[in-house]
Order: C-alpha cells, then sequence, then structure tokens
C-alpha cells in the first residue's frame, strides 16, 4: 500500500478489525513486533526516510514529530505516575526543559484539551480520571512536543458518544491550530464522516479504494466500500433491515484467496476478480482497486 498526508490533513484508514490498519501504522513508525517484518518500501516523514534509520536513530523521532495515540488510554498511561508527571516527561526527555518548567507547561497543555482545574487534575493518577480525561490526557502528551504527524489508532473506539464527540471535535480543533497532519484509524464511518479529509478503505493488506471524504461518501465505489456504508445503523429502516452486516471475516494472509482478496465475500465476483485488480484513479481524486466499481452517476 502506499500513501502520503499533507501538512495539516486528516487521512483515515478504515476497515474491519484485521485488515492491516494498526499493522501499516505500527510498520510506519518501525514498532511492528516479530512475526511482522519490512521487506520492502519505505516511509519518508519530509526529507527523512525513516525507514532507513537505526533504532536509536528513531526514538527521538517517536512522540518528538510523531506521536501515536491509542484505544486505550488507561492502558498506554502509567498507573503509578501522575498525569502531570507524564506530560512533562515528554518535554523533558525531548525538548529537554527542566522538570519545573516542563511541569508548568504539562498544566498549560492539560487546560489546551480542556480538562477544568488542570493544575489539580495533574496531580491525578490514570485511575482517578474518568476514559474521557485519560484519553485528553493522551492527546496532550501527543501535542506537546507539536508534531509534524499524530497517528490516532482507534482513539476514540473505548469512549462513550457524548465523549467520543468532544475529542474529535478538541482533535480536529487543535490540528487546524497546529498544522499537524494526523492518521485516523477507526472501522466507525461516522467518526470518517467527523474527521476526515481523506479515506483510504482498507481490506486485507492493502488499499482498495482511496478519495476525499465527499468523494467516499457521495459515491463509494468499491463494493466493500458500499459493504461498510450499508452496516452503518439506520434508525429510519425497518427493524428487520437495521442492522446490516457482511457476510464472512476478513482472510488472514494465509488464507487470502488468489486475486481480489475480497472476492470471498462479493456478490458481484467473477472470473476475473482472480486477477489482481490494481488500483486505479478515477474522476477527482478517487481510486478504486475493482474490476467492476460502481459507476459514478
Ligand atoms: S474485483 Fe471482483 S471480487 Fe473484487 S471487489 Fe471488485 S467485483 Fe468484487
Amino acid at each position: 500500500m502506499s500513501f502520503s498526508i499533507e501538512r495539516g490533513e486528516t487521512l483515515c484508514l478504515v476497515g474491519e478489525s484485521g485488515c492491516g490498519k494498526s499493522v501499516t501504522c505500527l510498520a510506519a513508525m518501525g514498532l511492528h513486533s516479530e512475526p511482522v517484518r519490512r521487506k520492502a518500501g519505505s516511509v519518508a516523514l519530509f526529507d527523512e526516510t525513516l525507514s532507513e534509520m537505526t533504532e536509536r536513530q528513531l526514538a527521538p523521532i517517536r512522540g518528538r514529530d510523531v506521536a501515536m495515540i491509542f484505544q486505550d488510554p488507561a492502558a498506554s498511561l502509567n498507573p503509578v505516575q501522575r498525569v502531570g508527571r507524564q506530560v512533562a516527561e515528554v518535554l523533558v526527555v525531548h525538548r529537554s526543559l527542566s522538570w519545573r518548567a516542563a511541569h508548568e507547561q504539562a498544566i498549560a497543555l492539560l487546560g489546551e484539551v480542556g480538562i477544568l482545574h488542570p493544575a489539580d487534575r495533574a496531580d491525578a493518577y490514570p485511575h482517578q480520571l474518568s476514559g474521557g480525561m485519560c484519553q485528553r490526557v493522551m492527546i496532550a502528551m501527543a501535542l506537546a512536543c507539536r508534531p509534524k504527524l499524530i497517528i490516532a489508532d482507534e482513539a476514540t473506539t473505548a469512549l462513550d458518544v457524548t465523549t467520543q464527540a468532544q475529542i474529535l471535535r478538541l482533535m480536529r480543533t487543535l490540528q487546524r491550530e497546529t498544522g499537524t497532519a494526523m492518521i485516523f484509524v477507526t472501522h466507525d464511518l461516522s467518526v470518517v464522516a467527523e474527521i476526515a479529509d481523506r479515506v483510504a478503505v482498507m481490506y486485507s493488506g492493502r488499499i482498495v479504494e482511496s478519495a476525499s471524504a465527499d468523494e467516499l461518501f457521495d459515491h463509494p465505489a468499491h463494493p466493500y466500500t458500499r459493504g461498510l456504508m450499508d452496516c452503518r445503523l439506520d434508525a429510519h429502516a425497518p427493524v428487520a433491515d437495521r442492522l446490516r452486516a457482511i457476510e464472512g471475516t476478513v482472510p488472514g494472509p494465509a488464507a487470502r484467496p488468489a486475486g481480489c482478496a475480497f472476492r470471498t465475500r462479493c456478490s458481484k465476483a467473477r472470473a476475473v476478480c482472480a486477477e489482481t485488480p490494481q488500483l486505479r484513479w478515477r474522476a477527482g481524486s478517487q481510486a478504486v482497486a475493482c474490476h467492476f466499481p460502481e459507476s459514478l452517476q
């Protein structure tokens, strides 16, 4: 798969569990672990080729130039350290601030991400904060060094819908203010509609459709994208039709069929689908990897 992100842009990576979204993000930062290995290709941040760097060269870039926010903030934060200190530590390590200066800046950052009474909250341990608050702390840590790129992996999935909406709005606002680029991984199309500039739909380790958010929602072209759209809850539909699903599951790498990986689940599959469809550009910025994409009409 191949993609690029502009400064200040949000690219959503979308797809079911197991399609390779998280592996892609971890691989981009050289954080994938055995048995996953990078065999080909490259990852670049402006004019620096990250994929050619050693672990020692990559370490200062992680957290400073590229920050990651994960799904479960409670699991990402250190349970035995006050949250203010955890935010401050990023500034001490990457910006060489003194602990005193870093602590003051950490309190300012906690305020920036919408935490009320940040000086008091900085003294709390993660278990004393709600899930939404912990995720705000994670965002404060991610923003601490004003990174060039934020990778948010299902960053709002564990939150209730109200908190999710608040966090998405917050991330969007802060991103616009700082010009940070963002890769936002999600399986939730309502989140995509809220936050994406561009969308890459993934299936079984490949991008099967890439488009601006408007293009994707106006005329999804790949049968898998259309299937994902149909899976959205429609509260106005008759009860029996409210929740639809795509039959089957994403095949693992060992079980991937030859040709189009979606063909065992696709109602449009024909004999030619045994040949791998290439990602081809259509009108605008939309590209689709399918032998029989939906027409644009
Ligand atoms: S290439 Fe064939 S099997 Fe694959 S999505 Fe398109 S129509 Fe379906």
